[in-house]
């Protein structure tokens, strides 16, 4: 099997929790490396990431590593996030800039990723592995995909230790991005970030607004199998299962999977690539 982590929202209600603690009792028996939870912007939610990293951590005995992102408030709240977690026995931080919900003001002091990435080093020296997002298809407001690629750099300059990558469902751009990021004198792991199909409606709206190509055949096939769950997740799994033993032959280090917090079409993924 290959070396496989999951990533998790933090639940908001009892439902959800629910349904977390399901989905994590049977992904557990794939052995992730490590589970991180997502970090949401702003108010209230702020809380919901350090509570399920902690019960992920004590409640599941997984390793649970946070997102922490630059929308997650001023130097002080971020200090004061990082001792939390350096105290649950965190030594892993995957560090963002984050997205503000449309309509959200501006907060934090940070600007870009790396700032966040520079001011964890500066407070926690080299307790915390930083893991960073990367932009196999460039990330949407980028000026062009070279200076992304630059500002990728600049991340693993400021003290980034490895990367996972936005979704994507076409191997080849994985490759090409890792080639290049190698060329630019990229050296730590990229990661591939795979999202498994479970629902193609909602799919669509995610890969438009985070820049990720849905390939035209893929799109075509869903839309044909039209309201056939079954059918729609079949070929859901297939394709993402061949895409993920490609890019395994293809030198993929691993493989960190966004789960949605849905057990399914993650294991119908791992099932066939057992
Ligand atoms: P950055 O690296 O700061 O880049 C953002 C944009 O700014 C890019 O276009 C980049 O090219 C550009 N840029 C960077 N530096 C400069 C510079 N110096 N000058 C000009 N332009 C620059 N979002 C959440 O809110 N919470 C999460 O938990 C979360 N988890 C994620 C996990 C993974 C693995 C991935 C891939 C994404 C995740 N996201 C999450 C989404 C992420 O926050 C968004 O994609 C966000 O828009 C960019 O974040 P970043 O860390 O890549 O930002």
């Amino acid at each position: 099997m290959p070396r496989i982590s999951l990533e998790f929202y933090p639940p908001k209600d009892e439902e959800q929790r629910a349904q977390l603690d399901r989905t994590v009792a049977r992904l557990k028996s794939h052995a992730p490396a490590f589970v991180s939870v997502t970090f949401g912007a702003g108010g209230s939610t702020l809380s919901y990431t350090p509570e399920t990293v902690r019960r992920l951590r004590q409640e599941h005995g997984l390793d649970a590593v946070p997102h922490l992102s630059c929308m997650g408030g001023t130097r002080t709240e971020l200090r004061e996030l990082l001792k939390l977690y350096r105290a649950l026995g965190c030594r892993r931080i995957v560090a963002l800039r984050g997205d503000l919900p449309s309509g959200m003001a501006r907060t934090g002091e940070f600007r870009h990723a790396r700032d966040l990435v520079a001011f964890i080093r500066e407070e926690h020296g080299d307790h915390f592995r930083i893991e960073v997002a990367c932009y196999p298809e460039m990330h949407p407001q980028a000026e062009d995909a070279l200076a992304d690629l630059r500002h990728f750099r600049a991340k693993v300059e400021a003290g980034a230790d490895g990367a996972i990558t936005q979704y994507f469902f076409n191997a080849d751009a994985y490759f090409r991005f890792v080639d290049e990021a190698r060329r630019a004198g990229v050296t730590v792991p990229i990661v591939p970030g795979i999202m498994p199909i479970a629902n193609f409606a909602q799919l669509r709206r995610f890969s438009e607004a985070c820049g990720a190509e849905i390939p035209r055949w893929i799109a075509k096939r869903m839309q044909a199998y039209g309201d056939d769950a079954k059918a729609v997740r079949e070929f859901g799994a297939d394709v993402v299962a061949a895409m993920c033993r490609r890019l395994l032959e293809g030198g993929a280090p691993e493989l960190h999977f966004y789960t949605l917090n849905l057990a399914r079409p993650t294991e119908a993924v791992l099932s066939r690539l057992a």
